[in-house]
């Protein structure tokens, strides 16, 4: 009888065939430019040039995102009727509008199952973002960044000039021809509580027109290399680390020195450089200044809503400090010898080392530091 030992099979990560399915999605591989793609002149280049990619960026925190996304859209659609991740196509853009929602006049002409629950007063289209807690604070005060603003006056554009795509699936909603967009609607969802924000806005068709004039210079620019790179490189930017097209963005990079270092040609780089800095760190100390005025001046005041802010402190807590009569019985009790003068830390590394806890007490008179914490407010129920 032959023995044959088995080896346990390797273990595989499921993000392995998480990557696989998101490279199959459409937008993974297509040309035109989409969701993402309008976040850098230089990348939307890339694109649209069928340029090489050099990198595959970690898509995890990304795709988490997706799948949140799909579900939630799903429950809005079964639930309330929305129309959901809706293309709009011309020949350069294409993408899905996450939701739109209907007026009673534009909802009137669709076949009855078609039409929404609950139309809207105006047409609207709704971009649902999905944002980790690390930046929700930033989310809140400062809403949708140029991008993804850009990106939702382009979609939102494609439904006022175009209408629907025409596409299985949705040719009921093509026939209705060019749709009246009058507001746009963002609604951040955080991924880690599950907070809500939305934010709305009218339609501006200027705005519009200013994200359609991105895109054609880009379309107009010869090579991706004539246009701008709008993020500072990897290592200072998380969208410049995340991007596919590094490597040929940031070319011939010496061993061991930061990207940026290709930005400088000769000496008038390196004086324009220095100027940045000492303009940088002249901001940097009044920004400063500001701060540590406003911290002192705050120093007694109770934790509470002021105008657009929130203020919570932290810290300030009784502080401890290691018990040492405690920690002398203990070594009694355990049979430890006691050194004739006690020394607190070599005391403290023997009860660590035999796992013991450390007994501590209140160190009289003394607090932790105290640490502000600003917030913007968030709305009232
Ligand atoms: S590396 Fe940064 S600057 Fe270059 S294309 Fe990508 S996002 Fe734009």
């Amino acid at each position: 009888m032959s023995t044959q030992s088995f080896a346990p099979p390797a273990s595989v990560s499921i993000w392995d065939a998480a990557h696989a399915a998101d490279a199959r999605r459409p937008r993974s591989r297509q040309r035109q430019l989409g969701a993402s793609d309008t976040i850098c002149s230089r990348r939307a280049g890339y694109i649209l040039h069928g340029v090489e990619r050099t990198h595959s960026p970690d898509m995890r925190a990304a795709i988490l995102g997706t799948y949140i996304h799909q579900g939630l859209l799903e429950d809005a659609r079964r639930e309330y009727g929305w129309l959901v991740e809706r293309t709009v196509t011309d020949e350069v853009l294409r993408g899905h509008i996450d939701i739109v929602q209907l007026d009673a006049a534009t909802a009137a002409r669709l076949p009855k199952r078609h039409r929404p629950v609950q139309p809207a007063d105006v047409v609207t289209v709704e971009d649902v973002k999905t944002k980790s807690g690390r930046i929700w604070d930033r989310v809140v005060r400062y809403g949708p960044t140029a991008a993804e603003m850009r990106q939702v006056l382009l979609y939102a554009d494609l439904l006022r000039t175009v209408g629907f795509a025409d596409v299985p699936g949705q040719r009921y909603l093509h026939r209705l021809g060019p749709i009246d967009v009058q507001h746009i609607r963002f609604r951040f969802v955080c991924r880690d509580t599950g907070e809500e924000h939305v934010q709305e806005f009218a339609f501006d068709p200027w705005l519009a027109t200013e994200a359609r004039w991105w895109v054609d210079r880009v379309l107009e620019a010869p090579t991706p290399e004539d246009l701008p790179r709008d993020h500072d490189g990897p290592g200072l930017s998380v969208i410049c680390d995340n991007c596919a097209f590094r490597g040929t963005c940031w070319p011939g990079v010496p061993p061991g020195m930061p990207a940026q270092t290709i930005l400088v040609h000769d000496d008038a780089d390196r004086a324009q450089a220095l100027a940045d800095y000492v303009r940088g760190h002249e901001m940097y100390r009044e920004g400063k200044r500001l701060k540590e005025k406003a911290r002192a001046m705050l120093a007694d005041s109770p934790e509470g809503r002021y105008g657009d802010n929130e203020l919570g402190w932290s810290g300030g807590n009784p502080k401890q400090e290691v018990d040492v009569a405690a920690m002398v019985e203990q070594f009694e009790d355990a049979d430890l010898v006691v050194p004739m003068l006690p020394d607190a830390e070599a005391m403290v590394e023997v009860l660590r080392r035999a796992g013991m806890t450390v007994p501590m007490r209140k160190a009289a008179g003394q607090r932790t530091p105290r640490s502000i914490k600003v917030s913007p407010a968030r709305p009232t129920a």
